[in-house]
């Protein structure tokens, strides 16, 4: 059989592999001959080699055997090309394609020779998606931190902290700033091995080494490696071999100064059925969260990705005021707001119209549905205790001092002007008082703003943070 005959068996294997897997580890593979049973694969690096060994040799075998008969085994090798060598050695760069041309490894297979190159490993772990970089990040005061901490390990420099975890709700961008580091790395340190993955890709590939007794290459896999990079790491609480094997290998390369970057969906101290040695080692370097997007961050990315659609969908005309729309509606998380702008966009350009206020109201009307969020008394209630600085426990508590007494009655106001709540239901969440004194309240309150420009700033302070 020749390679290209090869080319027709190996596309039965996507529905086998997955198309991803089909792209990463089985195109690249060149059929270099059969004999005495043993069809041999040309490979880019040994890495390359080991994991299509063990994850896709069976598979196919398989395959082969539909078309050639007496067939036992397959094997992998690395071709040694001098010249291929040479010309990589003069352009170090060759070796690293960026991640936006393609997520498949197209190390060529020289580059072993020089190192184990960055990217091999790269593809070893999750493929990168191209379009997270720090570049198409939009960064607000509620991912400020998170993004900075990044940018410093993405630099590659001394390890400053060790780990780096951060966390925040789903669709807040952890995901996003994991792969800026790693598409960054590769262009600052193509040396570094940089291992991205999620949790849960960490406990699959630790269960197959059990079942394979293939731990040792396993752990000597993650043992060696200069960066790594772990996604959603609460997936791995409550399973308790994964959670040990986790802990050794973090220890192993903390221990080696090698950097690592951890994501999950809250503190490591809120994470639950996770041994308490992991969260406190989790806790020893840098822990910054991503908040919850405020409206100027919603915007920010709106019209960040609005560019972008311009040009993919030239001459469509967006109103003035959408995207302000939906900022301001779409508060759940990022994801849906860019599935909302991607919809619109689709939607306009098939019906050919402008997009304006009506045609988002149609068109996202489940989604914006879905957004409206109910604001309850005691969220009204706390973030006002919170911007004047006083206990949440003085709201509904008896005191009358006026710099207590003042913020209580803004938020009752507010929840009069916020809530569907009836004057009673709100004296009742007031501690109880009578729904004459919530009167009074709003009343005392409509009177002051026309007059107290520090009030009448503080009540639209409020009520941004409280509506977006
Ligand atoms: P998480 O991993 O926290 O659940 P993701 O990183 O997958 O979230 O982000 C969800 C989507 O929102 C992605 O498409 C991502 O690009 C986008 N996104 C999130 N935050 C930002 C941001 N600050 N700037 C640009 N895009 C963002
Ligand atoms: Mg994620």
């Amino acid at each position: 059989m020749t390679n290209d005959a090869w080319g027709k068996v190996r596309e039965e294997l996507i529905s086998r592999v997955g198309k991803n897997n089909y792209t990463t580890w089985i195109e690249p593979l060149r059929l270099s001959g059969i004999q005495h049973g043993v069809a041999r694969f040309e490979v880019p690096t040994t890495f390359f080699g080991d994991w299509v060994s063990r994850n896709f040799a069976d598979h196919i075998l398989q395959q082969l055997k539909t078309s050639v008969t007496g067939l036992s085994r397959v094997e992998m090798f690395v071709a040694t090309r001098s010249e291929a060598s040479s010309a990589v050695a003069n352009q170090p760069t060759a070796a690293q394609p960026t991640p936006s041309q393609s997520p498949a490894p197209r190390v060529p297979s020289a580059a072993k020779s020089r190192t184990r190159g960055a990217n091999d490993d790269q593809v070893a772990g999750a493929t990168l998606d191209a379009r997270f970089t720090f570049d198409s990040f939009v960064v607000g005061k509620p991912n400020e931190l998170a993004h900075a901490a990044a940018r410093r390990v993405a630099e590659g420099g001394p390890v400053s902290f060790n780990p780096l975890f951060l966390y925040g709700g789903v669709g807040l961008g952890k995901t996003h700033l994991m792969h800026a580091i790693a598409h960054e790395l590769q262009v600052r340190q193509p040396h570094l091995r940089v291992l991205y993955l999620s949790a849960e890709q960490f406990m699959y590939r630790f269960v197959q080494a059990l079942r394979e007794r293939q731990v040792m290459d396993f752990k000597e896999l993650f043992r060696s490696v200069d960066v790594l990079m772990v996604d959603d790491v609460q997936f791995i609480a409550g399973k308790d071999s994964t959670q040990e094997e986790f802990f050794h290998t973090f220890n192993a390369l903390v221990d080696q100064n090698k950097q690592i970057v951890i994501s999950a969906d809250r503190a490591p101290g809120e994470i639950k059925d996770m041994e308490d040695r992991i969260k406190s080692r989790l806790q020893c370097g840098l822990v910054v969260d991503l908040h919850p997007t405020d409206y100027e961050l919603r915007l920010g990315i709106l019209q960040q990705k609005v560019e972008f659609y311009r040009n993919q969908y030239k001459g469509l005309v967006i109103a003035n005021g959408v995207l302000e729309f939906l900022a301001h509606r779409i508060t759940t998380n990022v994801r849906v707001l860019e599935g909302a702008l991607t919809r619109l966009f689709a939607f306009a350009s098939l019906v050919g119209r402008e997009i304006n206020l009506d045609l988002a109201q149609d068109c996202l009307a489940d989604i914006l549905r879905a957004s409206d969020r109910k604001l309850t008394i005691e969220e009204i209630q706390r973030k006002v205790a919170e911007h004047y600085n006083i206990r949440l426990s003085d709201m509904i508590g008896p005191k009358r001092l006026r710099n207590i007494a003042r913020p209580r009655q803004v938020a009752m106001y507010l929840s009069k002007q916020l809530t569907p709540r009836s004057l009673p239901e709100i004296g009742r969440r007031f501690g109880g008082r009578d729904h004459t004194t919530i009167i009074h309240g709003v009343r005392k309150i409509e009177e002051l703003m026309s007059t107290d420009s520090q009030l009448s700033d503080d009540l639209l302070l409020l009520r941004r943070l409280l509506q977006t």
